[in-house]
């Protein structure tokens, strides 16, 4: 007895079911991952069975609400109540101004939280259709079970779901040599958050042919044509389109400073001619990921190429990096304002498989996913967020505002928000946080949420 079926336990799932949760709703959360009856399943990138699992960089990315838009969308889901939020504060771990988690510390708080609701029945058990009947929220995710996305393809009539997205390896931070690294972020943003490996040119150029030459996972005959999603690139493929491409992305090295390059004339040290940057990835800064170093060479490839970098030629892998398959609805066209598959309307998807990109927004999409299915449950009308807020544009994007033709997995930007061109360019960020903040203060006055 249950009055809504979420199926999927991780990032959008777990908001959705908190959220509909806290209004009274009896909830059914299945997650495959955990399954005892021998027909559950995990999927290439989950390494846990916790919920809301964290499948590759620890970040949440920038928490400035002013100037940017996934900190602004931080910013509103504070304002619901969100979950995943709530947990992302226990968990933090310092990342400048960007927002950083210890993801074990992270997922057992939302996992305590769902789990000790009296209006939450978590079942680990898989999926593997489409219920016929009954309110219905799907969550299962890019890497969606196999039978499951074929039981959505079936329903949608759609032929081609799939891209790629790449993890970034994590390294022990015992195995980093500092006395060759040093901790700086660029121009000392927000203080001196990062681990970088510094390299001379000399160093840069066989670092890069060695990418180009390494081997590489090969392709299965079903990914061939997939495309990259331009934001998870891994490192080979830039490599290959310029030997300048890392120096002016991931491996970008203005504004650090080396202090173990110092002279008399520069005190504080030079920059090198290309870094790669680490990130802490656990609260006890036991673990540090590779910044932008996602990447499908193999294994063994891996080691040997990253242990040439300087300051890690002892590096410990605690996890290397890989690539997988990523699902996503071509929602546009497939779903109604509410997120709904307009061919059968009592099933609402929620997170990535919407086609929004990144932990964040996906959270953000399950909560409004959530409060939809909360109004509806209630007979209430639903009035979406309004769209100059990074919800309301975040939606109403993967609900039609986007090109159907070329639909591809979208971050929250300012570009998704309707312009205001007449703000001059230095003080636009600020103007879009403004609005948007005044504008979806109204919408939760007016709408009374939270309720
Ligand atoms: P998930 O968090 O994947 O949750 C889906 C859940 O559904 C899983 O727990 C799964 O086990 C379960 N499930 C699937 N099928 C079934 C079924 N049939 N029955 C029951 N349960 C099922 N975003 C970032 O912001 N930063 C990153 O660094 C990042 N790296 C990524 C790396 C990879 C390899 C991938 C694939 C994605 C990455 N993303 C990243 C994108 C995205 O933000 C995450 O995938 C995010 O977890 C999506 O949230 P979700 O709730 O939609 O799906």
């Amino acid at each position: 007895t249950h009055d809504v079926h979420i199926i999927g336990g991780g990032l959008a799932g777990s908001e959705a079911a908190w959220q509909l949760a806290q209004r009274g709703f009896k909830v059914r959360l299945s997650e495959m991952r955990g399954a005892r009856d021998g027909r559950g399943g995990s999927t290439p990138a989950h390494q846990t069975d916790s919920l809301a699992e964290l499948v590759c960089s620890n970040s949440f990315r920038s928490d400035d609400d002013e100037k940017n838009a996934v900190g602004l969308l931080h910013h509103e889901m504070r304002r619901l109540d969100s979950l995943i939020m709530r947990a992302g504060e226990v968990a933090r771990v310092p990342a400048g101004s960007a927002m950083a988690v210890d993801r074990d510390v992270f997922s057992a708080e939302v996992q305590k939280a769902l789990e000790s609701h009296a209006n939450i029945e978590i079942v680990r058990e898989k999926v593997d259709t489409l219920p016929e009947s009954g309110v219905t929220i799907v969550a299962t995710g890019p890497l969606t079970a196999a039978s499951l996305a074929e039981s959505i393809g079936r329903a949608t009539g759609a032929d081609s779901l799939a891209f790629f997205d790449a993890i970034a390896p994590i390294v022990h931070h015992d195995s980093i040599d500092m006395s060759i690294c040093w901790m700086a972020a660029r121009w000392d943003k927000g203080g001196k958050d990062y681990i970088n490996c510094p390299m001379d040119k000399e160093q840069y150029l066989a670092f890069v042919q060695g990418l180009i030459d390494g081997e590489k996972t090969a392709f299965k005959e079903w990914e061939a044509d997939t495309p990259y999603f331009e934001g998870c690139m891994p490192i080979e493929v830039m490599a290959e389109r310029g030997v300048e491409t890392l120096r002016f992305g991931p491996m970008k090295p203005v504004g650090l400073d080396n202090p173990h390059w110092a002279t008399p004339e520069h005190p504080n040290g030079r920059w090198p001619y290309a870094v790669v940057q680490l990130r802490q990835d656990n609260k006890l800064g036991t673990l540090w990921n590779m910044v932008g170093f996602q990447t499908k060479l193999k294994h063994a490839e891996q080691v040997r190429l990253f242990r040439t970098i300087p300051g890690l030629e002892n590096a410990e892998f605690a996890r290397l990096g890989g690539l997988h398959r990523n699902t996503f609805l071509n929602s546009p066209i497939l779903l109604d304002r509410q997120l709904r598959l307009k061919s059968a309307p009592h099933i609402r998807f929620a997170g990535q498989i919407t086609g929004c990109e990144g932990y964040v927004e996906s959270s953000a999409v399950g909560l409004l996913a959530g409060l939809m299915a909360a109004a509806e449950l209630a007979g209430r009308d639903w009035v979406s967020p309004p769209r100059t807020s990074a919800m309301g544009a975040l939606l109403a994007h993967i609900t039609g505002d986007a090109e159907a033709d070329s639909y591809q997995p979208m971050n929250v930007n300012f570009g998704l928000f309707p312009p205001l061109h007449d703000v001059k360019k230095k003080s636009r960020k600020e103007a879009y946080t403004s609005r948007a903040k005044a504008d979806f203060g109204e919408w939760l006055a007016a709408e009374r949420i939270p309720a």
